[in-house]
């Protein structure tokens, strides 16, 4: 529990959340400010600011919970598809540093574009020159 984290406050009950599911690691509600109808965040009961945080024994039954959540919302909502993501760093948007994967439900007409229409910045770099920087050949 981090003393000013608004969601370590959401997992110790002292502020409300509409809570639709929870196990002994994971709590998941509904976002307050919804993009769509179902809009969810899953986060870790323990504080950890984002995936690398997160330790190694928690990975599993963090992701375990998000594949229930999403089955759960599919069935109950009668949803065809997700956009699924986490605002990792300030630099993404992150506005509450403590883990949170958005499930976001997605309805025909929604308006919305898929993960490609976040950040259109493409590289001046090739592939090649990208891929010997980040495994150093
Ligand atoms: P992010 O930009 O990924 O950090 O998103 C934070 C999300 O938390 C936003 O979608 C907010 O609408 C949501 N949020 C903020 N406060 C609450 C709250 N008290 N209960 C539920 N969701 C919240
Ligand atoms: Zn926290």
């Amino acid at each position: 529990m981090e003393n000013n984290c608004l969601f370590c406050k959401i997992v110790a009950k002292s502020i409300p959340a509409a809570v639709i599911y929870e196990d002994e690691f994971v709590l998941a509600f509904l976002d307050i400010n919804p993009m769509t109808l179902g809009h969810t965040l899953v986060i870790p009961k323990i504080h950890a600011e984002n995936i690398l945080d997160l330790p190694d024994d928690q990975i599993d039954p963090f992701f375990q919970a998000v594949k229930k959540i999403v089955a759960l919302l599919q069935e109950r909502l009668e949803l065809r598809g997700f956009t699924i993501g986490i605002n990792h760093g300030k630099m993404s948007g992150q506005a509450i540093d403590h883990l949170h994967v958005h499930i976001v439900p997605r309805y025909e007409g929604d308006g919305g574009g898929s993960l490609h229409s976040v950040v259109k910045n493409p590289p001046q770099e090739s592939l090649e020159e990208i891929q010997a920087k980040i495994i150093g050949k």
